[in-house]
């Protein structure tokens, strides 16, 4: 068991830029959940599911392989051995993320494997790595989020509304903290 840092908290906070500069300062491996949560609601909607179809999502969980790799010190995400970084990003596709990664079969389909790790997500410090040497939960007010966000949609061209992240953000929040399975919630010792 090598040496873990969990770090959670709502979406847009900040948590993968921070966990990328630690992994990076400390020559750990920094393992993007949401990514492969978003990876996994990219197959769902290759499949055409709707988000509510439960029954369909895991289904298609049988047949979903979602690896997370390196290339040139860049992170990608495969599933079923194609790269699907470029679509990770897609505001659909963190919304099919976070309302299929309530569901306790997706978040099964994607165990973490511990080494020296920073993790990010919403569950790491509690359900992941309840044992991580460093707990962080890093939050931040909606439209702080949100302007984070969106200036990372302006700087790849991808157009956005302001307004329209924010209401997203909201929702997300929402059901990442009031669902059953892993709910978003501060550990007691996390910082
Ligand atoms: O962090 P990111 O916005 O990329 O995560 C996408 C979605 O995946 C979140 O809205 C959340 O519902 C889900 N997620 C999760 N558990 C994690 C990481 C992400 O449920 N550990």
């Amino acid at each position: 068991m090598g040496y873990n840092v969990a770090i959670d908290g709502p979406a847009g906070a900040g948590k993968s830029t921070i966990a990328k500069r630690v992994a990076k300062e400390k020559g750990y491996i920094y393992v993007d959940t949401g990514a492969m949560y978003r990876g996994l609601a990219v197959h769902f909607m290759e499949k055409g599911i709707q988000p509510d179809n439960v029954a369909e999502i895991e289904q298609a969980c049988e047949d979903a392989d979602v690896t997370l790799g390196y290339e040139d010190g860049v992170q990608q995400i495969y599933l079923n051995g194609r790269n699907i970084t470029s679509r990770l990003r897609e505001e659909a596709v963190g919304n099919m993320a976070s309302k299929s990664s309530g569901i306790p079969k997706v978040r099964a389909t994607l165990m973490a494997k511990t080494k020296d790790v920073v993790m990010d997500g919403r569950d790491i410090g509690t359900v992941v790595l309840p044992h991580a040497d460093v707990k962080v939960f890093l939050t931040a007010s909606v439209s702080c989020r949100a302007k984070r966000r969106y200036s990372e949609l302006q700087e790849k061209g991808v157009p956005c509304k302001l307004a329209e992240i924010e209401k997203e953000i909201e929702e997300r929040d929402y059901r990442d903290i009031h669902r059953d399975t892993s709910p978003l919630v501060q550990a007691e010792d996390a910082v």
